[in-house]
């Protein structure tokens, strides 16, 4: 957790609330608490940099069988078109994640809740059900394989410059989920059993660990 909390919402605190219960339960389990969750913040200065690469890569593959214009962007209508399209897809966005680990919850779609960090204008979907590190990894990076990498590959082979325009920012805007996926990857721990849980009002997740003797 940040040392600086921001000032939750309502929804948030319910469920933060709602989460130290969880966690005090986990405990009497024998389980512990690793924090695995980025602050927005910290997430809004990283993610640019795991994301830009993934561009670049796009945009080498587009270059090397199409010819790059820049047209559509030149045409006046074009700004609040993609503007509203993007707003449109980052809505998709959260609701694919939803559907994803609602898909694997025990729960299902009643442990999903969706929301907007407003001081962040972060839109956001969290899952209360406790998750494999398998189906965390694909409800979290779902969202940016629908928008951003398959519509990045077609409009790479059918040379369509606004849909590629629109998977490039669908990819930055899947950013975030990159960093939160990389952590998850790299979280290897020997000889425990690990439970992951999405983090009620942080970018991320925790892990409850239990040693296997
Ligand atoms: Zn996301």
């Amino acid at each position: 957790m940040s040392k600086k909390e921001r000032k939750l919402s309502a929804a948030e605190q319910r469920r933060k609330e709602k989460f130290l219960e969880k966690c005090s339960t986990m405990e009497t389990e024998g389980y512990r608490m690793e924090n695995l969750s980025f602050s927005v913040l910290q997430i809004n200065l990283l993610s640019v940099f795991i994301a830009l690469p993934v561009n670049f890569l796009f945009m080498f593959s587009y270059f090397l069988f199409n010819d790059f214009s820049l047209r559509s962007v030149y045409l006046p209508y074009a700004p609040l078109l993609f503007l509203l399209i993007f707003l449109l897809l980052i809505v998709v966005h959260e609701a694919i994640h939803g559907i994803t680990w609602g898909y694997f919850a025990p729960d299902g779609r009643k442990s999903i809740e969706y929301g907007v960090i407003w001081q962040a204008l972060t839109p956001y979907c969290t899952c209360s059900s406790p998750l494999t590190k398998k189906q965390y990894f694909w409800g979290a990076l779902m969202p940016t394989i629908i928008l951003g990498f398959l519509p990045g590959i077609i409009a790479i082979i059918t040379g369509w410059e606004p849909l590629f325009f629109v998977s490039q920012f669908m990819i930055l805007a899947g950013a975030g989920d990159f960093l939160i996926v990389a952590r998850l990857l790299l979280h290897r721990p020997k000889n425990a059993q690990v439970i992951y849980l999405d983090h009620p009002y942080e970018c991320g997740l925790v892990a409850f660990l239990k040693n296997i003797d």
